[in-house]
């Protein structure tokens, strides 16, 4: 269980001042060393004393990884450290991918957005309370989860995608990402790979430790959004207990392609219902050919939820997430 204290464990602290040194040092101490970004959910970790690493390697002095830019093809490049605010506030990111910048608006508080980093808050951990109070479940390398039996407290954990573990993924920019067909660049001793924001995030049934393809030695340096395609509308809404700040318990980004009066192509993703964000196929399915009205929005909502299981306190969540659905399809604007 955790214990709060007034201090966080000795660690070595690197501060390095470019991509290179960062990328270095986070190989050299692998699975011993902690990326830090903003620290709103490292310090948590820290103190709490659940997590120990050895090395913090601090990326606040790398200023490359700060900017955001246009790229040659017409899309955007943001660094992983740029501040939430600076992309929810950005004219780039406001004119030309507005659901980005609605949903890192919409991340907490402003003084948490002045501090947190895109790239922190994609790769951000999970929020179950069992986990982050120490508990040795199976995301923390026991054999039990304690969310998922009857008698457990799960009211914000997931309808879709369990593997042992029913944690969900609390990040708000991550299912705007998925929908916006971004791409991320991770870096490592060996060099740079890119994925799809679809594959960037992982189930527990690929490896239960992690919520993102990242492994220890591997430093998330960018995210590329391709050029908007003209005449695209989206949605973006999160729903939360408190309207002042707060997680979601769950939130829907959707883009559709409407020709004339015909959704010619869609991307629907969930997210808070699962431990990674999901892209509803069966929705899209439904929405592709047809008007983007309330019938449609209630098909592509029925198809969303058609493989969701509730568990003991969270059957809310499927109600939630047909209409969440149902509303990116008719109200995408
Ligand atoms: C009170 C509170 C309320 C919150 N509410 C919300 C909310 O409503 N919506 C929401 O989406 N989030 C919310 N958050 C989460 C917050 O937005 C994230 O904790 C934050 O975005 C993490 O970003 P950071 O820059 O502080 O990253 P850090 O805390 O420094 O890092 C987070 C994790 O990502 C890793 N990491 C960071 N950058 C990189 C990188 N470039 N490469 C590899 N690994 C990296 C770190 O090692 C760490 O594991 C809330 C947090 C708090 C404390
Ligand atoms: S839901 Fe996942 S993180 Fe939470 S207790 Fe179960 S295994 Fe652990």
């Amino acid at each position: 269980m955790a214990v709060i204290r007034d201090m966080i464990p000795p660690f070595e602290l690197y501060q390095p001042s470019g991509v290179e040194d960062a990328v270095r040092l986070v190989g050299e101490h692998g699975d011993q060393g902690w990326v830090l970004a903003g620290g709103l959910d490292t310090f948590d970790w820290l103190k709490d004393r659940i997590k120990r690493p050895a090395a913090v390697i601090d990326l606040g002095g790398v200023a490359e990884l700060g900017g955001i830019s246009e790229t040659d093809d017409g899309g955007l490049e943001i660094g992983a450290m740029a501040r939430l605010t600076a992309v929810a506030e950005s004219g780039d990111v406001r004119s030309r991918f507005p659901l980005l910048a609605e949903a890192a608006g919409l991340v907490a508080t402003p003084q948490i957005r002045n501090q947190g980093t895109l790239g922190g808050n994609i790769v951000q951990d999970t929020r179950c309370w069992y986990y982050r109070s120490g508990w040795p479940c199976y995301r923390a390398g026991g054999n039990v989860c304690y969310a998922g039996t009857s008698r457990s407290m799960n009211r914000e954990h997931c309808i879709l995608g369990a593997s042992r573990c029913v944690a969900v993924n609390p990040s708000d920019t991550a299912p705007a990402l998925v929908a916006l067909d971004a791409e991320m660049t991770v870096a490592n001793a060996s060099g740079e790979r890119t994925y799809a924001a679809r594959d960037f995030f992982i189930g527990p049934e690929i490896d239960i430790t992690r919520m993102t393809v990242l492994e220890p030695g591997d430093l998330l340096t960018r995210v590329r959004l391709p050029a908007p395609q003209p005449g695209a509308r989206w949605y973006f809404e999160k729903i939360r207990d408190r309207k002042s700040w707060d997680f979601s318990l769950a939130s829907v980004a959707s883009v559709l392609h409407v020709d004339g009066d015909v959704v010619r192509d869609a991307r629907i993703v969930v997210n808070g219902v699962a431990p990674y964000p999901v892209r509803s196929d069966a929705a899209e399915a439904v929405a592709r050919g047809r008007a983007p009205d309330d019938e449609t929005g209630q098909m592509a909502g029925e198809a969303a939820v058609q493989d969701a299981r509730a568990l003991r306190h969270n059957d809310y969540k499927i109600a939630l997430m047909r209409n969440l659905v149902k509303r990116s399809v008719r109200d995408a604007a």
